[in-house]
């Protein structure tokens, strides 16, 4: 078994900006604790972590390629004062409009995540908070995890044209389900 997992960000590691709004700066960055508990976990446990994230605000003018590194650096320090490590973050900053190929729910970015390994993806994980990572993980052929700490709650699964294999309430009690199943496989 593949000890990859693939997170989202927003939502997911740190807390939903809201629908529609982005983090543009480290002041509006709030990392979760509960998900800083529960990449150390992961990383204890020997699991790779890569972050896959949308971030069409920089097309947007909303921040700097910059910024958004000066984010990223707090964030993956942030991990670490805790005890995890994030192996890489792989971000697009396209729009819709601009039809790139690594806007999720496509899938350049696991590719890229993935760059010169023979990943298995079928045995790693995405854990996300929208329909959207859903689509990216189904698309990539991962097993999916729907985190309910962000922008989708349990009422939106309904409407999800893809389900999650497992709904959880958030990374930490993600983390508990894959440390759980991994310990009986
Ligand atoms: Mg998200």
């Amino acid at each position: 078994m593949e000890k990859i997992i693939f997170l989202d960000r927003d939502g997911v590691i740190n807390e939903f900006p809201g629908r529609g709004e982005y983090v543009t700066r480290w002041e509006d960055f709030h990392l979760l604790p509960s998900a800083k508990k529960a990449i150390a976990l992961l990383t204890a446990s020997g699991f790779e972590m890569n972050v896959i994230s949308n971030q069409g605000c920089v097309s947007g003018g909303l921040l700097t390629l910059q910024e958004l590194e000066t984010i990223t650096s707090k964030m993956l320090k942030g991990v670490e004062s805790a005890g995890g490590r994030i192996h890489g973050v792989f971000y697009c900053i396209h729009k819709t409009a601009d039809r790139c190929k690594c806007k999720k729910p496509q899938t350049a970015l696991f590719h890229q995540a993935a760059r010169g390994r023979d990943i298995d993806f079928s045995s790693a994980y995405f854990i996300g908070d929208s329909e959207e990572d859903m689509q990216a993980g189904e698309n990539i052929g991962c097993r999916t995890v729907l985190v309910l700490s962000g922008r989708a709650q349990e009422e939106d699964l309904s409407r999800f044209l893809v389900k999650p294999q497992i709904v959880k309430k958030d990374l930490l009690d993600a983390a508990q389900w894959i440390l759980e199943v991994k310990k009986k496989s």
